[in-house]
């Protein structure tokens, strides 16, 4: 890391040194194109019917242990700390996370932080609303927010947004250890059709189904709440940004994409405000706190939660 950028934002975020950028370059390319071809390979193999129950098996579930490990893991225990655990069960929040291949902890903490702290204003990562007016200024903002802001120069500070997992030398270890975890969220499908297929195909199959495409879907699906999250949807909350509550993507993000409700109350674990919300990550947790799993789940009472709808409606009659 050498220089800061502007002033205003210093010492936030830094530009990174010619090495580095080109490190976080290639690991950023990397991630964005090899699941694209394994899931390329999944059709492939859809299409000349050589998909078994097994693989649809572990894509499956493989997506439920990535989308639980960066929602339930990274985001709701790590970077809002809106809950408490066992260290045990934060090593497996940990490493099923880290099976995402969304980049290690600090990146990631750092990232979704300083997020919250500029969201949709100069200095959020990924914005899709700071690229220009007009049809052609949404589509390029939308693109950026999705996939190639993971391409910049720049780097959060890691002592400003994350000392606290700093500080953490057990939280650490899964920062350092990350592309093992990775490497094990590849190796458990592809040895689970091995065993279970009895051929290296099956083994092949499965590798493709349950590691390469279920990386591809599910972080596709992730990105969205960074893109479409922050365009369209309802808006019950005036947050001062373009956060929004897109139904379809937080069912399949288990409730991430309730990005206006989650800019509202960043500190709690549920992502719904209403009943009706689909937050499956939300229930999880609930059902998790009932057996003392998970405890001292931190919410807003109902309220906080209708004084700051009437305030928001106040500000913002149309909304
Ligand atoms: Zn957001
Ligand atoms: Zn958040």
């Amino acid at each position: 890391m050498s220089t800061t950028v502007g002033p205003a934002l210093e010492p936030a975020i830094v530009k990174l040194d010619p090495a580095s950028r080109r490190i976080k370059w290639v690991t950023a390319f990397t991630l964005m194109t090899l699941p694209a071809i394994g899931f390329a390979a999944a059709l492939y193999l859809l299409w000349t019917g050589q998909v078994t129950a097994v693989d649809w098996t572990l894509f499956g579930v493989m997506y439920a242990v990535h989308m639980a490990g960066i929602t339930i893991g990274f985001h709701r225990y790590l970077a809002h700390k809106s809950f408490k655990t066992s260290r045990f069960f934060e090593g497996a929040l940990m490493i099923a996370g880290s099976m995402g291949g969304q980049g290690p902890i600090m990146f990631w903490v750092t990232t979704h932080r300083r997020h919250h702290r500029f969201s949709d204003h100069e200095g959020d990562p990924h914005s899709p609303n700071l690229h220009g007016p007009g049809v052609l200024g949404k589509l390029r903002g939308l693109w950026h927010a999705h996939m190639p802001w993971m391409l910049s120069d720049e780097t959060s500070r890691w002592t400003v947004f994350a000392p606290d997992v700093l500080r953490d030398r057990r939280l650490m270890f899964y920062h350092r250890t990350y592309l093992y975890w990775l490497a094990l969220g590849l190796l458990i499908p592809t040895v689970v059709g091995l065993v279970v297929g009895g051929s290296l195909m099956a083994g092949f199959t499965a590798f493709v189904f349950g590691g390469l495409a279920r990386i591809f879907v599910a972080n596709q699906a992730a990105w969205c709440v960074g893109s479409i999250s922050h365009m369209w949807g309802g808006r019950p909350f005036d947050n001062g940004d373009r956060s929004a509550n897109n139904w379809p993507v937080a069912v399949f993000t288990f409730g991430e994409g309730l990005q206006n409700n989650h800019h509202a109350f960043p500190g709690s674990y549920k992502h719904a405000v209403r009943a009706w919300e689909p937050d499956l990550s939300g229930w999880v947790l609930t059902t998790l706190g009932k057996v003392r799993v998970v405890w001292d789940l931190r919410q807003p009472d109902k309220a906080t939660i209708a004084a700051r709808r009437r305030r928001s409606h106040a500000r913002t009659p149309q909304a």
